[in-house]
């Protein structure tokens, strides 16, 4: 099976599947009983396959961890309750006080939020700007041991360099973490550029419904863990190149307990069957809509890959499927975002990306508010800067939408 999507829906039915079920069944369980108390044991101390405890394991979250493996062509996959539990747990289980990390300068906003947190808590944190392979190696120290990088930038649409500081990672043997969500496994395979490790909101494109709530740290089994000096003993047992993800998941799923459960998980794999119908359709309907933004009286610069005078448009076009489902755009100075936001009838005022439905948010004031005007002019955000997270809807009734909105403007 090779295909992006025969790999998805016929995932479930190469591992043992209760009465032939064609979907992976909801365990709603917490714990598993056994006959002989030895098999507790050698569970318990990784000798023997089994389910133990459900915050670190349930059938139904491991059935979706083969899933995103076979998705991202990684090796090992461990679920959490949302997106930022994947990165903020796979960080405090890997970095130790005084270690240094580089992160893309254009970055999610809660993920900023999060760096700057673990910055009060002995971890030392870089910002480079990512779309430049040098800023990211000029930011390098002794003390690094990370670097984190989101393939497309949320909202200003920055594409990284990523097959070149995949390069730079692999020569100082430094480990690069790719935040996949933007692009989904659908659109980009970090795998091709050196990733070490690939996280993915599942709240987004995987899932795709905005009904479910997860996140995944893949690892992709390219990075040599046998070198890295922050692996616990205990962990390292097996192939060094599981030792990150069984130490991600022992130390940092149980001690900080964001668990995926099986009802979200559920969820997140139906939408996941749909992933690369929706991006078509999602990808073709943002390029229309940016292309005639674009030529707009009313409407001030487009920021989409996927157009060509993007900064990074050569680049999207190398490393990605499609250039992606999300843009930003600007209106004219003197035009009211209100006003045109508060006229759109078909596109929803929302803050969530990559569902079905196409939502629209005004940046500065409500998910880069709280980071204030210096840091929001760091990331090139402009206060009139409207976000768009395109659906899949039928292009012309988005079309519309935004002509009638902006119809009195300009
Ligand atoms: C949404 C998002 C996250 C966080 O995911 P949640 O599931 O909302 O916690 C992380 N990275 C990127 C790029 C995102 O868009």
């Amino acid at each position: 099976m090779k295909g992006f999507t025969t790999k998805i829906v016929h995932s479930d039915r190469q591992d043992v599947i209760e009465h032939g079920s064609l979907q992976k069944p909801i365990h709603a369980t917490v714990a598993y009983g056994y006959d002989d108390a030895r098999d507790l044991a050698a569970v318990f101390q990784g000798k023997q396959p089994g389910f133990t405890y459900g915050r670190q394991v349930n059938p139904t979250v491991e059935a979706l961890q083969t899933k995103i493996s076979r998705m991202e062509n990684g090796l090992q996959t461990v679920c959490f309750s949302t997106g930022m539990a994947a990165i903020g747990t796979m960080l405090f289980a890997l970095l130790r006080s005084g270690d240094h990390f580089v992160s893309s300068t254009f970055l999610f906003g809660n993920t900023n939020s999060l760096f700057s947190s673990f910055a009060t808590q002995g971890l030392k944190v870089s910002f480079a700007d990512a779309t430049d392979v040098n800023a990211v190696a000029e930011a390098i120290t002794e003390q690094t041991k990370l670097v984190f990088v989101e393939t497309i930038a949320n909202p200003r649409t920055q594409v990284a360099a990523l097959d070149e500081i995949g390069e730079l990672c692999k020569k100082r043997g430094l480990i690069y973490v790719v935040d996949n969500t933007m692009t989904s496994p659908y659109l980009f395979q970090p795998g091709d550029v050196h990733a070490s490790l690939v996280v993915n909101s599942l709240t987004k494109y995987i899932g795709g419904h905005g009904n479910a709530l997860g996140g995944a740290i893949t690892e992709m089994g390219c990075f040599d863990w046998s070198s890295f000096e922050n692996i616990y003993a205990t962990y390292k047992t097996g192939a060094p190149q599981t030792w990150a993800i069984t130490q991600i998941k022992k130390k940092g799923l149980r001690d900080f307990g964001a668990s995926l459960g099986p009802e979200a998980a559920h969820h997140i794999a139906v939408g996941a069957e749909t992933l690369a119908l929706r991006m078509e359709r999602q990808c073709a309907n943002s390029q229309a809509m940016a292309e005639y933004l674009q030529t707009h009286p009313a409407v001030g610069p487009v920021y989409y890959p996927g157009l060509h005078d993007h900064p990074q448009h050569a680049r999207a076009k190398t490393l990605f499927r499609y250039p992606g489902a999300l843009f930003s755009f600007e209106l004219m100075p003197n035009t009211d975002i209100w006003d045109f936001l508060n006229r759109l009838k078909v596109i929803i005022k929302s803050s969530n990306l990559g569902d079905n439905r196409t939502l629209a948010i005004p940046v500065a004031h409500t998910i880069y508010f709280e980071m204030g005007p210096e840091r929001r002019a760091s990331m090139g955000i402009d206060e009139s800067l409207i976000r768009i997270s395109v659906g899949i809807e039928e292009i012309q009734d988005l079309l519309d939408d935004l002509a009638e909105a902006l119809s009195t403007m300009g």
